[in-house]
């Protein structure tokens, strides 16, 4: 169960909004809003006063916006960062989206598709800075700017690029791509900018500039492992127990390892989802389950995790029980921590596989 907590996630919003004001704080709402329900997670943001947002892929917009027609209002913006698929030009325009033209054959296409409408069209550029992602590469951005036809039918409106080692506040990286960023905004004087996502807010004023784009700050987690954070917890999560078995010493568990019973044991089989696989790589590991850390016997695979949970009260133990994984204790940014990847993966992961929960106001 993934109870997610929208009194905390609008909170989270105005609370990142106080912290880059005069710059506006969007929302990143791609996959879902990161597992958590793009449809709640909207309504929650547009009612706290939010009118940006993006998401990944064209097709994420369209089913977004129509979940939330009845709420959207005029001048609330939807950015679609991977840009449109060749061909689906005229869908973008005709729901009112911004593409972000990340490449010279996205910029191509929507000139052409100017040309079509015999006017300039609004769209995002990204640039990039860091020469490894998504984004025009500044010597192709600089040759299309040369060149005769220039960038025109694009009317830019935003400005973007994304910082690659915000998450370490110290990395000379981030002042190399302020640098790189603030030259390229001065030469779109009336886009915007934006350059910051949650990491990148933490970073100072210098790095706001009119846009911010939010994702994991937002669902409650810390701008830098260990940092600390002003961020309001919005997700819990209770894990399922699945089975429950005693062993005698000397028995082990099936094929998963060389695990074997030093005493009389009693093992919890736990429904995790895919969050499992990025879980305890080392046989020694602990998870914490219902405020106790249990050793791990085995590492999780095929969405489940065995435990030994000699420890825990049998009370505790019905089959079906629901046991804390995420809480107050092992927040997200330590049951992140414990895991071996981004807060990305382990809060999309858990919106993929636990039934999900509203708490708070949810506005109609
Ligand atoms: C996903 C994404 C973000 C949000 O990143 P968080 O670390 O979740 O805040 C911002 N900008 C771009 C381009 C993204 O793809």
């Amino acid at each position: 169960m993934l109870t997610i907590d929208l009194d905390a996630l609008a909170d989270n919003w105005r609370t990142l909004s106080r912290l880059c004001a005069p710059a506006r704080c969007a929302a990143v709402v791609k996959a879902d809003a990161y597992g958590l329900g793009a449809t709640p997670v909207v309504r929650c943001l547009l009612n706290a006063g939010c009118r940006e947002f993006f998401v990944s892929l064209l097709d994420e917009g369209v089913r977004l916006r129509e979940s939330v027609a009845d709420a959207w209002p005029r001048g609330a913006h939807l950015y679609v960062l991977h840009g449109t698929p060749g061909g689906a030009e005229s869908d973008c325009l005709a729901y009112g989206f911004v593409p972000v033209l990340n490449t010279k054959g996205q910029v191509e296409r929507w000139q052409a598709l100017a040309r079509r409408q015999g006017r300039p069209q609004p769209a995002a550029l990204q640039v990039d800075t860091a020469m490894t992602r998504l984004g025009l590469p500044p010597s192709t951005l600089t040759r299309m700017l040369e060149a005769r036809e220039g960038l025109s039918g694009v009317t830019t409106t935003l400005v973007m690029s994304q910082l690659i080692n915000a998450h370490k506040p110290q990395h000379p990286a981030n002042r190399r791509q302020l640098e790189l960023f603030r030259r390229w905004r001065q030469r779109f004087p009336s886009a915007k900018g934006s350059l910051a996502d949650s990491s990148g807010i933490f970073l100072g004023h210098d790095f706001h500039f009119d846009v911010v784009r939010a994702g994991t700050a937002l669902y409650g987690v810390a701008p830098a492992a260990g940092m600390p954070t002003p961020m309001r917890q919005v997700v819990q999560v209770k894990a399922r127990l699945l089975q429950c078995r005693e062993v005698s010493t000397g028995e082990g568990t099936g094929d998963q390892g060389p695990w074997r019973a030093t005493r009389p044991t009693r093992l919890a089989t736990l429904s995790l989802g895919p969050v499992g696989d990025y879980l305890g790589g080392e046989p020694q590991g602990r998870l914490r389950v219902a405020g106790r850390a249990l050793p791990l016997v085995s590492r999780p695979s095929q969405h489940t995790a065995v435990v030994d949970a000699t420890e825990m009260d049998a009370a505790h133990l019905a089959i079906g029980a629901l046991l804390d994984l995420v809480d107050e204790v092992q927040d997200i940014n330590a049951f992140a921590e414990a895991t071996q990847t981004t807060a990305f993966d382990v809060l999309t992961s858990l919106g993929s596989h636990y039934r999900r929960q509203y708490q708070g106001k949810l506005p109609l």
